[in-house]
């Protein structure tokens, strides 16, 4: 049997004639720029989000340099987030000018350990960049309560995690300003490259609107040197039929996730923990194991997909040699880069892949 990662061919057969309509009106009316169907899509994600403001921007990526820039973080600022993490989170700091500060993730989470936040704050602090990994929300009230007490912005790096809920709040509103990606993988993936920005304030929607077109305010007067980063009207099209069923998808990952974790339950599987009063989307199902790379041969044997969210940590990449760290500076991360694999967890797979999936596993550590 195959068992692909992830199936997007099964999903857009569910939503054929929803999608190709949305975007036949779109080259119908060739409204390529904004326009309404990113206007509509921005709302739409505001009040999914539970913020203000919404604004979309050509990627997750651009997302967090935008977010950044609109808090005036750049040249002599510095910046905390976790190396446990895809690479635009440390990316997008270095191309603000600020500098990236790696702080080690929690081994239950993978995400930022908040009681390893304050040693790492110097004067030149200016945000703390969590990341929602996998879907899961970093524990977001003691990192606020950190950036309270110093002074500091709060930018959530939302990407895997649109839906997902920390105490009852969606991510994207939990800090002071959300980045999403809709990178096709995502739970919400749209036909393309896109992303948004969640925000309570006006004032900051308002300069990343003039940001993401060039720092204009108006048609060829530039206040500001910004970049070319809109949302496509095409994706807003595609994304606003997907946004529907969005919960749907979800719920069935999570689904998905409790069938796998039963299954491994009492083995020497780590599955996924999943905090309390959280709502966990699953962009990723990681389990762990100490002979990972065997397992991963194992799998692909079987025909199972199977992938390493992330095999490097950042602060060992050789583009941030500079910043000075070496093996042994952010241990749990070092470790979980070994140890950690994504198996299949999109919501169509059916009972018997899932089966196939889970026995394959077990397999293997019983052998
Ligand atoms: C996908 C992702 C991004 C970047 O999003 P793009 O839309 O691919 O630019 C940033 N951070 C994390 C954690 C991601 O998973």
């Amino acid at each position: 049997m195959q068992v692909p990662l992830l199936d997007l061919k099964r999903q857009y057969q569910t939503i054929k004639s929803e999608v190709d309509a949305a975007i036949a009106e779109v080259v119908e009316t060739q409204y390529f720029k904004l326009g309404p169907n990113v206007a509509k899509f921005e709302e739409q994600v505001a009040e999914y989000s539970g913020t203000k403001r919404a604004v979309g921007v050509a990627s997750g990526t651009d997302a967090l340099l935008l977010a950044l820039m609109a808090h005036g973080v750049g040249e002599g600022s510095e910046v905390i987030t976790t190396p446990y993490t895809f690479f635009a989170t440390g990316g997008s700091i270095s191309r603000s000018g600020a500098k990236p500060v790696f702080v080690d993730i929690d081994p239950a989470t993978y995400n930022l350990d908040p009681g390893k936040i304050e040693a790492a704050i110097t004067d030149r602090t200016k945000a703390i960049m969590p990341v929602h990994l996998y879907g899961q929300c970093a524990d977001m009230d003691p990192i606020n309560e950190i950036a309270k007490k110093h002074g500091l912005i709060v930018i959530e790096d939302a990407a895997q995690a649109i839906g997902s809920e920390y105490k009852g709040r969606r991510a994207g509103s939990l800090g002071d300003i959300g980045c999403f990606s809709f990178f096709p993988s995502k739970n919400l993936g749209g036909y393309g490259d896109g992303g948004m920005i969640t925000t309570q304030s006006d004032e900051i929607a308002d300069l990343l609107i003039s940001l993401r077109e060039h720092g204009q305010t108006e048609m060829y007067h530039h206040w500001t040197i910004g970049m070319n980063s809109r949302l496509d009207a095409i994706q807003a099209a595609v994304l606003m039929v997907k946004l529907r069923h969005l919960d749907d998808w979800s719920n069935g990952r999570s689904a998905n996730a409790d069938y796998y974790s039963g299954r491994f339950e009492g083995t020497t599987i780590g599955s996924p923990h999943r905090m309390a009063e959280c709502r966990h989307i699953y962009n990723q199902y990681m389990i762990s194991v100490s002979a990972r790379d065997a397992l991963r041969e194992h799998l692909k044997e079987k025909g199972i997909g199977c992938a390493l969210y992330y095999p490097k940590p950042l602060h060992l990449q050789e583009c941030f040699k500079d910043l000075g760290y070496s093996e042994g500076d952010c241990p749990v991360s070092e470790r979980a880069s070994r140890e950690t694999l994504s198996i299949p967890i999109f919501s169509l797979l059916t009972d018997e892949e899932k089966d196939y999936v889970a026995s394959s596993v077990l397999e293997f550590v019983a052998a």
